[in-house]
């Protein structure tokens, strides 16, 4: 059985061919940095990680894109509001820039505690405002543009078939009538570029042939994906809310300049819920990876707990699911601990865990599998190679478990990472007096190409 892929687009779930053999381009959108990402965020890339695996367990090269919007996300997505990098920075006194480096080394932090691979590429949308214009200048000249007092708008009444990918019934969300839609023509229709308000100087705003401003959020993917991926690559991800906003407008603008819809397969991460709702960044309401870490949990065990449930069914999160995710991994690592290396992988149960992952990332079902090799009678030489070829896809990292990694007190992880964190932000005597902290705690710490690494003080 090939690998088998849920495409939002066409609703279905279909064999998953690669437009060039053996290659896979594989467009991730990644975080607004004006604040720490939440586990909400962090679910999505975890799925997203799981796909990139599945991928090269079918052989593909793979070709990870993964942007970060350091610019042009506005409070509100309907193009109104105050840009969320400006906001951070009033809020925190950082200036703009500061605030997206800060928050881009957080957002890789957790990225690398949750095993995240490396993609292969991260792109910033201010380090494309050139791609980003001459995007819109396309869009321009194919008529697919107006302009208002507030920026350069793309007009969705040019297409037909506008907000297909969330099958939108546009004609329900046209101008004019309940909707408070500004200067625009109709609620569907979204900035391209902004105006700096008149009068007044941005900390993050360029020249550009309509005036000075920034690019509107959407474009920025579009530009990236077609500048790394080309206009027409295989698969786009992101979380369920991005189906009728932004992933319909980064196909509405590739269709206007490229006639494609930019990839072939959309796959997208259901949310990660609270008992009150949804989890959101604004809400003021969420938990951040190092909150877990703070409590003693494994980033691992969160990565597990999402392994629990299939990509697209909504996970509820609580702290007794958590514990049981940490219980289960502690579990599967003192069982494979005390397994012998040597031994070859029984090619039955890779074969079904493979079948598995292979019919649309079945984790849940894949982990059953798992659980069943740890409980075998199989040699345990056996089942440790077994298990091996699974953790290519779950990102345990099993076999680098060591028990006493666990034992450095939350406390002094967290001291780590704001030490690592004032670093990123070049905030040189701050760095310098946690580490003087951390050394009166009995800690040092030292910086190696891979991180930090703490150790006890003789
Ligand atoms: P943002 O940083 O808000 O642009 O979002 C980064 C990624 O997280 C996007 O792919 C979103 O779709 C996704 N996301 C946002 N909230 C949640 C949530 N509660 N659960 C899962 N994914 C989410
Ligand atoms: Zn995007």
């Amino acid at each position: 059985m090939p690998l088998a892929l849920y495409d939002t687009w066409s609703r279905t779930l279909r064999p998953f061919t690669p437009l060039r053999p053996d290659h896979v381009g594989l467009y991730c959108c990644g975080p607004t940095v004006y604040d720490h990402a939440h586990i909400g965020n962090l679910r999505t890339y975890v799925f997203e990680d799981v796909l990139r695996r599945a991928l090269a367990l079918n052989g593909y090269t793979v070709r990870h894109v993964v942007n970060i919007t350091d610019v042009g996300h506005l409070v509100s997505d309907a193009d109104d509001g105050e840009d969320k990098m400006e906001k951070g920075s009033r809020r925190t006194g950082e200036s703009a820039w500061a605030i997206a480096e800060r928050y881009t080394a957080a957002f890789q932090r957790d990225w690398r505690a949750l095993n995240l691979l490396e993609p292969t590429l991260w792109c910033r949308a201010t380090d494309h405002i050139a791609e980003q214009i001459d995007f819109i200048a396309d869009l321009e000249r194919n008529g697919y543009t107006y302009r208002t007092a507030d920026g350069i708008y793309f007009d969705t009444a040019k297409q037909d078939d506008y907000g297909y990918l969330a099958r939108l019934a546009v004609t329900g969300l046209q101008a004019g009538k309940r909707v408070a839609v500004g200067d625009k023509q109709r609620a569907t229709d979204f900035a391209l570029w902004k105006f700096s308000a008149p009068g007044s100087t941005r900390q993050m705003e360029w020249a550009s042939p309509w005036g000075v401003g920034f690019p509107g959020w959407h474009i920025e993917c579009s530009a990236m994906s077609a500048k790394y991926l080309g206009p027409w690559f295989d698969i786009h991800c992101g979380g369920e809310d991005h189906i009728a906003v932004h992933h319909s407008n980064e196909i509405a603008q590739t269709q206007a300049r490229h006639g494609t819809r930019l990839a072939n397969f959309w796959l997208h991460g259901h949310f990660l819920m609270l008992d009150a709702g949804k989890m959101a960044k604004s809400g003021g309401d969420f938990v951040r990876l190092q909150t877990l870490i703070d409590r003693g949990v494994d980033p691992l065990a969160y990565r597990y707990l999402c392994l629990s449930a299939h990509y697209r069914s909504s996970l509820r999160f609580n702290m007794e699911a958590l514990d049981a995710a940490q219980a289960a991994l502690d579990r599967l690592r003192r069982a494979y601990r005390q397994w012998p290396e040597g031994g070859a992988p029984d090619a039955g149960a890779v074969a079904r865990f493979n079948a598995e992952v292979d019919q649309d990332l079945n984790l849940p079902r894949a982990l059953a599998v798992l659980w069943e090799v740890v409980r075998s009678d199989l040699p345990t030489s056996t089942r440790r190679a077994t298990v091996d070829c699974f953790d290519s896809v779950l990102g345990l990292r099993l076999a680098d478990w060591r028990e006493d990694v666990a034992t450095i007190p939350a406390s002094i992880t967290l001291l780590a990472m704001q030490r690592d964190e004032a670093r990123a932000a070049k905030e040189w005597s701050e760095a310098d007096r946690l580490r003087e902290q951390l050394r009166a705690e009995g800690w040092q710490v030292e910086d190696s190409a891979n991180g930090q690494v703490l150790r006890p003080l003789d």
